[in-house]
């Protein structure tokens, strides 16, 4: 994704080469240094095994979230956890290869991810979902490190996008709100990872809804046989890639404010270098 903002607002220091540190290919030594850092900030993409219709990757979500996750890393300076490829995608359970974790999991993988980080001194995670399923656990989650002065925490489900959505758009949605498998996804997969988009599986899907859709828990296999809701046809890389770059502009500010009310301990403008210590941060 082309997202590299050139301006970042929120109270930490740049890095020297202003990028993130990938925990995931890092030696300990780096990633606990950068941890108990003034630019000690976490970042975990919370992704989904989901399908999406027969010409997207079941790892979507998590593609998605990784890249956004990456964007912002790099953006603050910060380590970049490797993604949780699971996530609660329970009214997609009706589709085979769709692996879903329950809420309860999400909430407890997603918490005992920040007591960990906390003992490393970690300042404060940020956590950005990919999945629509996880919104309700992971703010659980969110609450539980808040409550118990365990690590700041705040979770990001791609603020900015819907105003994007509304501008680039050209298909139809299913039902408001409703971005699956469709022009909106696909723009973004082909934003990504195009070799992963089978173009010549696409196919439309408008359903007629019950009333009552999105308000009760509901299967969605019955409404669309192939799990597209709404058309891919018009999707466009340049479409994913203004959606992506409006998410990450739109979390900056957001992360601008949560760091400044949770302001770092570490020496002003110098990353440590000692070892980590053993004491968590705690909320204010
Ligand atoms: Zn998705």
């Amino acid at each position: 994704m082309n997202a590299r903002p050139t301006e970042v607002t929120a109270d930490i220091p740049p890095t020297e080469d202003g990028s993130s540190l990938d925990a995931l290919h890092t030696p300990w030594p780096d990633v606990a240094s950068r941890l108990v850092s003034a630019q000690g900030v976490a970042f975990l993409p919370f992704g989904a095994l989901e399908q999406h219709g027969p010409h997207l990757p079941l790892g979507t979500d998590t593609l998605t979230a990784d890249a956004v996750a990456r964007s912002l890393a790099d953006a603050l300076g910060g380590v970049l956890l490797p993604p949780i490829h699971y996530g609660d995608t329970w009214n997609n359970a009706g589709y085979p290869g769709t692996v879903s974790i329950s809420a309860a999991t999400v909430t407890a993988l997603s918490t005992d991810i920040g007591r960990s980080l906390a003992a490393s001194g970690t300042r404060a995670l940020v956590i950005v979902n990919g999945d629509w399923g996880n919104q309700l656990p992971l703010y659980t989650a969110a609450r539980i490190l808040a409550d118990d002065g365990i690590l700041p925490c705040i979770v990001l489900n791609y603020p900015g996008m819907d105003e994007k959505i509304a501008e680039v758009r050209e298909s139809k949605p299913a039902a408001p709100g409703l971005n699956h498998a469709e022009e909106i996804e696909t723009s973004i997969m082909l934003a990504l990872h195009p070799a992963d988009v089978h173009t010549d599986r696409y196919e439309a899907c408008y359903p007629v809804f019950p009333a009552d859709f999105g308000v009760r828990p509901m299967q969605l296999d019955p409404f669309s046989p192939s799990g597209v809701f709404g058309d891919p046809a018009s999707a466009s890389a340049d479409k994913g890639n203004a959606l992506l770059d409006a998410i990450v502009s739109a979390s900056l500010p957001i992360l601008d404010a949560f760091l400044a009310a949770n302001p770092s301990t570490a020496a002003t403008g110098t990353a440590a270098t000692s070892t980590p210590t053993q004491t968590g941060h705690t909320s204010p």
